[in-house]
């Protein structure tokens, strides 16, 4: 079988990210040195499209990664975790618990990293030592902080955990008194 056609049997001409029956695009899920079935998935236009380009990212259309991250094909949770650690990092909640949950094999799990730095051509965000974050990282206050708009300081040396990055390298998120807010990374220390 050619990898088309072992891609349409495993998908069941189905996307297999959204389950949407529309034209269907082989994926080639990095790094992909050569085609390979299992390293390819197969994918709707409308996921294609924001997979490729994220300024279209819709993200409401990525609630389908609630079933799709329990794909068995490798190659799928490898994109659908990609892409949920995505949506966290632009501000998303209800991402990070599924991102918790998600179970993947440790080799997939290495590969799904891979990735992740492949992609990761923006410039770095560091913290006060000019250590680099990553999103997910702890970091400590290194000052009170006023929070505009929402009336409270935020104490030096308050933990703020699984910090979010944002497309400005001098921000990240991070949720502090239960608010999500967006902390210069100048202020902070991993
Ligand atoms: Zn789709």
């Amino acid at each position: 079988m050619s990898i088309e056609q072992t891609l349409f049997a495993r998908c069941d001409n189905k996307c297999e990210l959204c389950a949407s029956e529309s034209h269907l695009n082989i994926f080639d899920v990095p790094p992909a040195n050569e085609p390979r079935a299992d390293k390819s998935i197969m994918i709707c236009d409308t996921c294609f499209g924001q997979l490729t380009d994220s300024d279209t990212c819709d993200t409401n259309h990525w609630r389908c990664l609630n079933d799709s991250m329990w794909s068995q094909v490798p190659a799928v949770q490898v994109i659908a975790w990609r892409q949920l650690k995505h949506l966290t990092e632009k501000g998303e909640d209800w991402t990070n618990d599924l991102v918790e949950m998600m179970y993947m094999e440790p080799d997939v799990q290495e590969w799904a990293a891979a990735l992740e730095e492949e992609v990761d051509d923006s410039e770095p965000t560091l913290d006060s030592n000019g250590v680099r974050l990553a999103a997910g990282d702890s970091v400590v206050l290194i000052k009170d902080l006023d929070v505009k708009g929402a009336n409270f300081t935020a104490k030096r040396g308050t933990p703020v955990r699984n910090i979010g990055l944002t497309s400005n390298p001098e921000h990240i998120e991070g949720r502090v008194n239960g608010q999500r807010i967006v902390i210069l990374s100048c202020y902070v220390k991993k």
